[in-house]
């Protein structure tokens, strides 16, 4: 009795976690076409300064699939990072957005407009990772001191030789250097200042807890000191309201970020909201 029991338990165990593994190959199999297949694309979300005007826009990809819709990076980018898709994607990504920054210049007077592009930890790590760089950005005649790579903490634990050089070669090109996710690493302090890095980015769980009492908004304050006395520009990500944006200027905050401000959007979208804001 009890054995049977097992054995049935035991099958149906077995049974969801074989879908799940089929679902998950389906959707690596997917993924391996999604470049091919022209469904992978860009939205932008504005960045803007304390005076609200728009000064750049990061970069965030999304998966239009043909069954599942709009796939979240959240769940595909792990997936990609397993499998090392990431490589690919990650080049597509950079070459998509240079392209987009080489035509802002252009044809839209966007001078002084910053791209923001998100790197993993893989994609930084290739040898020739400063050299893709440098090919693509000449490919597209796109200025590199209006790219910003956006890398995070985490990717910090490496090779700190090797970021360090990758980083100085990057910042040779002119290329501005973002650390993402900012206070959710473990950053030694003594190695961030030895870092050519242009800009933190406060991560949003703390900018979402500021309202939440004084022991959380001295997190973001700390963080928004730490930056400008290691002369870094400081960014605060997932901005939702008026009185976090209020709080974080008043704290000296360089940028903001966030859904109360603008969600991401598409390149049409980005173009007018920052036409619109010109003129406003
Ligand atoms: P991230 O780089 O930290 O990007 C910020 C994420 O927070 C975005 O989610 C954005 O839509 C969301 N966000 C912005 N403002 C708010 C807000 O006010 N409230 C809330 N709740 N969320 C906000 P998204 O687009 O889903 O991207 C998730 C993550 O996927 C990114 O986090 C990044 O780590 C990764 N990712 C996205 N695009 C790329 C890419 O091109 N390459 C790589 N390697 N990773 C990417
Ligand atoms: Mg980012
Ligand atoms: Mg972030
Ligand atoms: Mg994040």
């Amino acid at each position: 009795e009890a054995k049977s029991t097992g054995r049935s338990r035991h099958c149906f165990y077995e049974a969801g976690m074989q879908e799940r593994v089929l679902e998950r190959v389906q959707l690596e199999t997917d993924l391996r076409h999604a470049i091919d297949n022209d469904e992978l694309l860009l939205h932008f979300q504005p960045q803007w300064d304390a005076e609200r005007r728009m000064v750049g826009a990061e970069a965030l990809l999304r998966w239009q699939h043909p069954d599942r819709g709009m796939v979240s990076p959240a769940v595909f980018i792990p997936l990609a990072e397993e499998t090392r898709l990431i490589l690919p994607i990650g080049e597509w990504v950079l070459h998509s957005a240079c392209q987009w920054l080489s035509n802002w210049r252009k044809q839209h007077q966007m001078q002084g407009f910053i791209m923001s592009v998100n790197v993993s930890a893989a994609q930084f790590s290739q040898e020739n990772f400063v050299e893709q760089v440098q090919a693509i950005l000449e490919k597209y005649h796109a200025p590199a001191e209006a790219l910003q790579l956006e890398l995070t903490e985490s990717m910090l634990a490496h090779d700190q030789q090797d970021i360090i050089s990758k980083m100085s070669a990057l910042k040779a090109l002119g290329v501005l250097i973002s650390l993402d996710d900012f206070g959710t690493g473990y950053s030694s302090l003594s190695y961030l200042h030895r870092l050519p890095i242009d800009q933190l980015k406060i991560d949003q769980s703390f900018v979402a807890n500021i309202e939440q009492g004084e022991k959380n908004a001295s997190l973001a304050e700390s963080i928004i000191s730490l930056g400008h006395n290691l002369g870094m520009e400081v960014i605060a990500e997932g901005v939702e309201t008026t009185a976090q944006f209020d709080w974080l200027a008043a704290q000296g905050c360089d940028l903001f970020q966030g859904f109360g401000l603008a969600r991401p959007m598409t390149m049409d979208a980005l173009l007018k909201k920052y036409q619109d804001t010109q003129t406003s």
